[in-house]
């Protein structure tokens, strides 16, 4: 039994059907990527997966350590050990980077403490008393990863961590995010259209395509295979 297993999801809006039967899995502590062009249904997967009102899901199965999480709330599927972070980052604008991390603390289960979180993130620990409104948009996407590890979760999910970010940023990211997955064990699946930062991170990479699995290939097989790449990806 894998730690996150979602199977044959089907899933959608009002607006039509947008996954047609999603296999995807992730064990524990493994660093997955989830590839596809835009609009293929990463995101909906990520939703899908973390709760809450959008998307419908219309079938299959989505299984967190052997348990079923559809139909939970976004609050009880957290409470499980899954942490969302998505696109729009969702920090705090008028609050500091310290009560950012510790509100997110004060809202899990069995969070981590601050010194613990900020260890990842020397970057943030040396401005905790700024606002995020203040931060730039790599800075606050550590932050929100930062208030996503707080929570102590088993598996992160990320929603295109490293989009808009200039390249530098999205090194550090990069690194942050491997640093996090080897010494805390905690299993990541990561969405992204960047080809380049997932073959950096990942382990194993899913390829979405029209709202279906189409590939599951490992790092050496996406680097090199520019035909799959060039079909699915567009690059
Ligand atoms: P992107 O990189 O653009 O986020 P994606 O692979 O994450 O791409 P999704 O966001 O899952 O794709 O979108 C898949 C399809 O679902 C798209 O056609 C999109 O327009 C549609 N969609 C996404 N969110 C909604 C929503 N809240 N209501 C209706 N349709 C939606």
């Amino acid at each position: 039994m894998s730690l996150l297993d979602v199977s044959d999801l089907e899933a959608g809006y009002e607006t039509g059907q947008v996954l047609f039967g999603v296999d995807v899995s992730v064990e524990s502590g493994e660093l997955i990527s989830l590839l596809g062009r835009n609009g293929a249904g990463k995101t909906t997967t990520l939703r899908a997966i973390a709760g809450g009102d959008v998307p419908d899901v219309l079938g299959g199965a989505v299984q967190f350590d052997g348990e079923s999480l559809l139909g939970l709330s976004p609050y009880e599927i957290a409470r499980r050990g899954v942490s969302f972070v998505p696109e729009d980052r969702r920090c705090f604008p008028r609050l500091t980077v310290d009560e950012n991390v510790r509100l997110a603390i004060n809202h899990a289960a069995d969070p981590l403490d601050i010194e613990t979180v900020l260890e990842f993130f020397p970057e943030l620990a040396e401005m905790r008393e700024k606002h995020a409104r203040n931060m730039s948009g790599g800075e606050q996407q550590m932050l929100a990863i930062a208030r996503a590890l707080a929570a102590n979760p088993r598996l992160m999910l990320l929603d295109e961590p490293f989009e808009g970010l200039a390249p530098y940023i999205v090194r550090r990211l990069e690194d942050i995010i491997a640093e996090i997955n080897e010494e805390s064990g905690i299993a990541v699946l990561l969405v992204e259209q960047n080809v380049a930062a997932a073959v950096a991170v990942a382990d194993r990479h899913y390829v979405i395509d029209e709202g279906r699995i189409v590939e599951t290939v490992s790092t050496e097989r996406l680097r090199e295979d520019e035909a799959l790449r060039q079909r699915y990806l567009g690059v």
